[in-house]
């Protein structure tokens, strides 16, 4: 598999850890201005993952004719029955302020135990071609919510999340070893099976 694959996520974050799981498997990802595409907003207006990933890939594969890939992830709280959920970026009302979302979390589930802080980020990466085809690959991963963010590394609610089997948030985590275990990295693997049985 060699492959150029425009990205239709314009986060930064997302777009560096995608490079560096695609990059084992022989993809090459390049943004959306590289592949000369106009600045434009897509509306995420979909009620699941599935259907957002999907809306982006489509919008921007139709604007460059090209193999496309998206991204659209989140955390879903238990105790908040699913929350943020689709609506993660946005949780505190301005698209993309990580330190308001963390807050806004923080103060929605102080009162429950640690125990019952679960919480699962998942990522549904969509791919889709010019002619039409499109590969779906959904992976997620488990953990426990923290009342105080731990560490620098990653974006988004990491620095909040302990991930099953480890004692230090996604924040403190080596980001190589994130990019194993994340549900980012979980469906990116996905894809490849599903690339790999494609393409025979
Ligand atoms: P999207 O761009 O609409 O898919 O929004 C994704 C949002 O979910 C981000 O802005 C983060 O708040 C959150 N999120 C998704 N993946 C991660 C991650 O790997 N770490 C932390 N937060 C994440």
């Amino acid at each position: 598999m060699n492959k150029v694959i425009v990205a239709a996520t314009q986060n930064k974050h997302k777009i560096k850890e995608i490079e560096a799981i695609t990059g084992e498997f022989g993809m090459s990802i390049i943004a959306r201005d590289e592949a000369g595409i106009p600045k434009i907003d897509i509306v995420e207006d979909g009620e699941t993952f599935e259907e957002n990933s999907y809306k982006k890939a489509y919008e921007i594969m139709k604007l460059c004719d090209k193999i496309t890939i998206a991204d659209d992830s989140g955390l879903v709280v238990d105790c908040l029955d699913g929350a943020p959920g689709v609506y993660s970026a946005r949780f505190a009302g301005v698209d993309g302020d990580d330190k308001a979302n963390n807050r806004k979390l923080v103060e929605l589930i102080k009162d429950v135990p640690y125990e019952k802080r679960t919480a699962r980020f998942v990522s549904v990466i969509t791919m889709v071609f010019p002619d039409g085809e499109t590969i779906v690959a959904r992976g997620e991963v488990e953990g426990n919510l923290v009342l105080e963010e731990q560490g620098p590394n990653g974006f988004g609610y990491d620095p909040l999340f302990v991930p099953v089997g480890y004692d230090i948030t996604f924040g403190e985590i080596d980001p190589d070893i994130k990019n194993k275990i994340s549900h980012r990295a979980n469906a990116l693997n996905k894809l490849r099976e599903k690339l790999m049985a494609r393409e025979g």
